[in-house]
């Protein structure tokens, strides 16, 4: 017999079921693994008061830990394996209580995430890992910051981040183009935001067309306006003489 609407909501409510804690270690390990990477999009544009709040705030895999021990043994498992799986580059040594390896984990921000070499800067687009600059340019090569975008692919600032220029509308899904990853940082003391060359080209083909086109056209036009505004210099030059020339005539 089919059970009736108000019993499913009876049985939601009396008798809450742990999804979580039911999966297999695989599938929660594969959740930890896309949990563990963060990333602050706006991180250099944020107040610093906000800044050293965010960094007091717990790693969200942290907070999961705090909920009940089976989640908090999980997580020092794939913790464990985790960091001896980078051991070279994490330069593990084995902790006498083996329990607080996931803590150890989300502390560990001293070294970069690729060559393990101590650094004191993060990835551009992936800011929650500690990153060396040689490493950032291998592993997330041509990035260019926002001017560039604009000017190399005649993008406008509401295109390359709608969701801060309108973000009622992308929330409703007024927006159709993919959403450009992004990160920001300080440059030479100047707040930058930074993309990847190949997704703003994805952008550019996805509004413009063919880009190449599009900037061969932008580029014929700029010049066409270029000569048009030189004739309007010389002639306007051209009738200045002519006016001083009458003054002069005039004069003697
Ligand atoms: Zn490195």
């Amino acid at each position: 017999m089919a059970s009736s609407p108000d019993a499913a909501v009876i049985d939601l409510a009396t008798k809450p079921k742990d999804h979580l804690t039911a999966l297999p270690s695989e599938l929660l390990h594969l959740v930890f693994d896309y949990v563990f990477p963060t990333h602050i999009e706006d991180i250099a544009f944020l107040q610093e008061d906000v800044l050293v709040r965010l960094k007091k705030t717990p790693h969200d895999l942290e907070k999961l830990a705090m909920t009940c021990h089976s989640l908090r043994d999980e997580l020092d498992a794939w913790a464990r394996h985790w960091v001896i799986s980078h051991a070279e580059i994490a330069r593990y040594k084995p902790l006498k209580n083996q329990k607080k390896e996931s803590s150890r984990l989300m502390l560990r921000a001293k070294h970069c995430i690729f060559c393990g070499k101590y650094c004191s800067r993060s990835a551009i687009l992936s800011n929650g890992f500690r990153c060396c600059t040689k490493c950032d340019l291998k592993h997330w090569p041509d990035k260019i910051t926002k001017t560039q975008a604009k000017e190399e692919f005649n993008l406008r600032d509401h295109q390359l981040l709608p969701q801060q220029h309108s973000p009622v509308l992308v929330k409703h899904g007024a927006n159709k183009f993919p959403r450009l990853r992004y990160g920001t940082c300080m440059t030479s003391n100047i707040r930058t935001t930074m993309f990847l060359r190949e997704d703003v080209r994805r952008l550019a083909e996805a509004i413009h067309g063919d880009v190449e086109a599009h900037m061969a056209a932008q580029r014929r036009a700029a010049d066409a306006r270029k000569r048009k505004m030189e004739a309007n210099a010389e002639k306007k030059r051209q009738m200045d003489v002519e006016w001083m020339r009458l003054i002069a005539q005039s004069t003697y």
